[in-house]
């Protein structure tokens, strides 16, 4: 691999993205080109924050038209390229087609693009945007976890396109891609596997099912009270320097648990009382399971009844020694991450005082 030091080619798949943002900032900082890939380039507005950020760095951008399901069509913007970095993928909690809308994209789509790295000389290695949604189901499966904690080891067995839809489909691209690097030697794959991404998006306006949470906790909807919902977290600045690290890093390989802490809805809710005040519908208690079994499904399509069976008021533990010790990485306090983002959400209007 090259030097970090050396500015070279890269390809972004999915740039429009809220991840992808913080990592296309990190890239054009560094000196990159960066070989930016988008449904749309021709939509000037949806483009635009990063147009801005290639003003004034030494890396620069180029757009180039990307769509998952059409084959072959990321063959342009990889030529001349050395890194792939394969972010995109929906990342959306409640679909109406599980098969078309979440499992094809990601499946076909990182098949698509590496059947194109294939094709490419230039690409030495692919990172990809992988998830802990790869690596557990339910929380429940940590008591199956060789140590009590999930670790690089371990791959969701439970998620199915009926149960947890989103993390099956993220566990089958992960593997697709898996059994296409291990049939060539040109290049390598690396796999970044962030849990629950939080922090400011590089544009306020993002669509990532991320800020769902926020908004939730800003507009009543969980002022009854919060699931005893477990998970890790990871500040999105994070998880873009992870993607950087994994792609310069030569020694770099196999797959990174990139989770800065196990964290859960009361403790979100009890950062922004405290720093927000006591004026927002912020979530005080627990709902018990009971309750929420019962009503869950009524509110939410996404809380099936075996979701909250087997997700609700388990722990959640994931082990970020790789991260650490192999990429060098250090998390952000989860304060600055969920006040940050709660900050921006509130100046864009996106959530509003009641
Ligand atoms: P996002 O903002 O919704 O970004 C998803 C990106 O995928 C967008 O650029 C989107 O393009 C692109 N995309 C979706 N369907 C496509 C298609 N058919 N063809 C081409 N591009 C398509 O979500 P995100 O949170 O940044 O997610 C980025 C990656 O991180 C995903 O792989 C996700 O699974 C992974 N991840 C996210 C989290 C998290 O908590 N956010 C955690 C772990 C892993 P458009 O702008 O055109 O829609």
């Amino acid at each position: 691999m090259t030097d970090q030091t050396q500015p070279t080619t890269v390809l972004v798949t999915g740039a429009t993205g809220y991840v992808a943002g913080w990592l296309v900032k990190a890239l054009l900082k560094e000196g990159h080109t960066v070989h930016a890939a988008v449904r749309d380039p021709s939509n000037k507005e949806k483009v635009a924050h990063l147009d801005a950020l290639a003003a004034g760095q030494s890396g620069e951008i180029r757009y180039f038209r990307g769509d998952l399901l059409e084959g072959g069509s990321y063959h342009d913007a990889m030529q001349g390229c050395e890194i792939v970095f394969h972010t995109a993928s929906p990342f959306i909690a409640s679909v109406a087609d599980p098969q078309r809308d979440l499992v094809d994209p990601a499946v076909k789509g990182t098949r698509n693009v590496l059947n194109s790295v294939n094709a490419t000389e230039s690409v030495r290695r692919v990172v990809l945007t992988s998830s802990v949604a790869a690596i557990y189901g339910d929380n429940a499966d940590m008591a199956n976890s060789r140590t009590g904690v999930f670790t690089e080891a371990d791959w969701n067995t439970t998620s199915s396109l009926e149960h947890q839809p989103y993390s099956y489909s993220k566990t089958q691209a992960e593997k697709v891609a898996w059994e296409i690097a291990e049939q060539q030697n040109q290049w390598d794959l690396v796999t970044v596997n962030p849990s629950l991404v939080l922090g400011p998006g590089i544009k306020p306006d993002a669509t990532s099912e991320s800020f769902s949470i926020f908004k939730q906790m800003a507009d009543g909807t969980l002022k009854p009270g919060a699931p005893d919902l477990a998970f890790g977290l990871v500040d999105v600045r994070d998880v873009a320097e992870a993607h950087v690290r994994a792609a310069f890093t030569p020694e770099a390989k196999g797959r990174y648990i990139t989770s800065g802490h196990d964290s859960n809805l009361m403790e979100i809710a009890s950062i922004l009382r405290e720093s927000f005040g006591n004026d927002w519908p912020f979530p005080k208690r627990t709902l018990p399971k009971w309750l929420l079994w019962l009503v869950g499904p009524m509110v939410n399509k996404a809380l099936t009844r075996k979701f909250i069976a087997r997700n609700v008021g388990y722990p959640i533990s994931f082990d970020n020694t790789r991260s650490r010790k192999e990429l060098g990485m250090t998390y952000r306090p989860l304060a600055e991450t969920v006040d940050e983002m709660f900050q921006q959400m509130l100046d864009a209007g996106s959530i509003r005082k009641r």
